[in-house]
């Protein structure tokens, strides 16, 4: 039998008088576990994902419900073939989640309305209601809530700017903000009510939740869910798969995340197998011919292969004068 592994995702928004000391405890506590991961503790709290074996995942949830500081941190579990991660990383941060305020936002003193998976599977059909994604681009790309709007931008701390530029989209509107496994639209939330939107909702336990949710068992939802670990997608919808993702290079279907071969651009994009052997791994012209190109070392290709490669696809190698 294989042993069994699993994915905790959790976050809990409490007040940590020292980070760094915290976050040197909590980290050889995992070590010493085994847990492999990546963890955030900043003042404002605490945001991580770790894998483990059932036995280490089950250890690490007992010690954090028996600590003062994390008890009610509320966790989300998978199943999985194996660690997520390959190292235990547990760093201080100044904040947990940046939304490049000059006022910060407290989660626990201003948020949106909590609602439920089922709340929210019936909130987001009613009329007068705008659903908005408070993820980063690419994760839209390869899959949301249908009809949930992608704000023109590229990262998160973005989004307080995108809002003020498009306040009469929203303005009278009933809000929906989602998130991966809610501690973005916690304090994304709280902002749109300081900003003076009124009916402010945020779906409780993030995407992953309603996934789970044994009712609504992710429907509405299109495509999957990108995660920050090396699963990269995890599916949301047990009733149906609608692929909404685009290969980067021909626009087909595809929701195969690579990043680009060339290191100075390391660009996350949509592509299939064929194409990644097509176009050697590289989103732009100058990142398929750069020197440093890992898809060229990887497959050991000569210069010749190289070239022969580029011709297909109408490019060539630049000509050293
Ligand atoms: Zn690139």
């Amino acid at each position: 039998m294989t042993e069994q592994y699993r994915v905790l995702l959790y976050y809990n928004y409490v007040e940590i008088e020292d980070p760094e000391q915290t976050a040197d405890e909590h980290l050889k506590f995992c070590k010493d576990l085994g847990l492999k991961g990546r963890i955030l503790i900043a003042k404002e709290g605490i945001n991580g994902t770790v894998s483990g074996t059932y036995e280490q995942t089950e250890q690490y949830m007992d010690m954090m419900k028996n600590s003062p500081l994390f008890h009610d941190t509320i966790f989300k579990i998978d199943d999985h073939d194996g660690h997520a991660f390959k190292k235990m990383h547990c760093r201080p941060r100044p904040e947990l989640v940046n939304l490049s305020l000059e006022d910060d936002i407290k989660p626990k003193e201003l948020t949106g309305k909590y609602l439920s998976p089922k709340e929210w599977f019936e909130a987001m059909q009613a009329e007068d209601t705008i659903v908005l994604d408070a993820r980063n681009d690419y994760e839209y790309d390869l899959g949301h809530f249908r009809g949930a709007i992608r704000p023109d931008i590229e990262t998160f701390r973005e989004l307080p700017e995108w809002v003020r530029d498009n306040k009469e989209m929203l303005e009278g509107k009933r809000i929906l903000t989602y998130c991966t496994g809610g501690i973005r639209c916690e304090k994304f939330s709280g902002w749109l009510k300081r900003e003076g939107f009124e009916d402010v909702s945020q779906l409780h336990g993030g995407i992953v939740t309603y996934g789970k949710d044994p009712e609504v068992q992710g429907e509405l939802w299109d495509g999957q869910c990108y995660v920050f670990d090396e699963r990269i997608a995890v599916p949301v919808n047990q009733k149906e798969h609608v692929v909404v993702g685009r290969e980067y290079f021909d626009g087909e279907p595809c929701e195969r995340y690579i990043n680009c071969a060339n290191p100075e651009c390391n660009r996350q994009f949509l592509c299939s197998e064929e194409n990644e052997h097509k176009y050697l791994r590289g989103c732009t012209h100058e990142c398929r011919v750069s020197p440093r190109n890992m898809y060229v070392k990887e497959h050991e290709l000569s210069e010749d292969e190289v070239q022969a490669r580029l011709e297909a696809i109408g490019e060539s190698l630049p000509t050293h004068a």
